[in-house]
């Protein structure tokens, strides 16, 4: 099946004059606003290839805005691993060793096992357990619709209704391979007013990523009264006025890839809505994948088939 090709609009900003900080952290940046209010963290480079988290980043400080309220911290997650980002090959630098974002449980953070990425994710720890709101910023594979990743609480869902873009939101628990880490600790906890986001912007390297990364970032800021609307507007882009009508596709399963030869029987790019129920999705080890009921919605098909790791979710527009 041969592969879209997706050309590389952006350009990764330079983060070299963010790697001091003032957090001890290499790569964190905080900043105190000396007045009540939550502490706001967003986060980018999670995967070291989905740049345009880092631009929105690289926008907000290049404007020298500060919090009105609390705190306000920003992070580059996998720097290890955008260090080995290029446009001629740009798929290869989504982590180092392993991904980053998979491995946000206390039983893995505290293990005895070391990768770039654990180093990496044991260093942020503090900053993500000091937060008590986060966005974390990520771009996709393929050319769909950004999504709001809401996670299953009804707190988080809540948050994206109050951001209010992207139009779709989308409920789901993750991935076998590890938790991620905007399920860590008080954020998948219902009982914890912690609240985590994940936005997936767009298409990895499309400049459309960079724009909906940035005015869902600031949309974040306001919701929590970090930014007040006029700081924001100077950097505002096509949504920031936005005000689609929010659409909530609950993720009811992730198909887990068990073997060494995975294949999808079509190029399927994501948001693809088959019907009816058992349609042929694809083949593990030669094993059937069929869709278990009708309307059923295809999200973010990867296309890297390993072991243990996700292939595609499935879900259903719930409202
Ligand atoms: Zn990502």
């Amino acid at each position: 099946m041969p592969e879209p090709n997706y050309a590389v609009e952006l350009t990764a900003p330079d983060i070299e004059p963010y790697r001091a900080g003032n957090t001890g952290i290499e790569y964190v940046t905080s900043f105190d606003s000396n007045a009540p209010g939550p502490n706001v963290v967003v986060t980018a480079l999670t995967h070291g290839n989905e740049i345009c988290g880092a631009i929105a980043l690289d926008k907000l400080f290049r404007a020298g805005l500060r919090p009105r309220q609390g705190q306000l911290t920003l992070a580059f997650d996998n720097v290890a691993a955008h260090r080995n980002f290029s446009p001629e090959l740009p798929t290869a630098s989504r982590f180092v060793d392993e991904d980053f974002n998979r491995l946000w449980s206390p039983a893995t953070l505290d293990g005895p096992r070391r990768s770039t990425e654990l180093e990496r994710a044991r260093a942020l720890r503090p900053i993500i357990d000091a937060a008590d709101f986060l966005l974390d910023i990520h771009s996709m594979q393929h050319a769909t619709a950004p999504l709001m990743l809401a996670g299953t609480l009804d707190k988080s869902l809540a948050l994206a209704r109050r951001v209010g873009i992207p139009e779709l939101i989308m409920c789901d628990a993750g991935h076998a391979a590890g938790p991620r880490m905007r399920d860590y600790g008080g954020f998948g906890d219902p009982a914890s007013p912690k609240t985590a986001l994940l936005i997936e912007a767009g298409q990895h390297w499309e400049r459309r990523a960079a724009e909906v990364a940035t005015d869902v970032l600031l949309r974040f800021l306001i919701a929590l009264g970090t930014l007040a609307r006029e700081d924001a507007e100077p950097l505002a882009g096509p949504d920031f006025d936005a005000h689609p009508k929010q659409r909530v596709i609950e993720v009811t399963e992730a198909i887990t890839i068990t073997g060494d030869n995975f294949e999808f029987v079509q190029g399927f790019r994501g948001l693809e809505m088959l019907s009816p129920k058992g349609t042929l999705i694809g083949r593990d080890n030669g094993r059937e994948v069929r869709t278990p009921y009708d309307d059923c919605v295809l999200i973010m098909p990867s296309r890297r088939f390993v072991k243990g790791q996700t292939a595609v979710r499935l879900g259903r527009y719930v409202e």
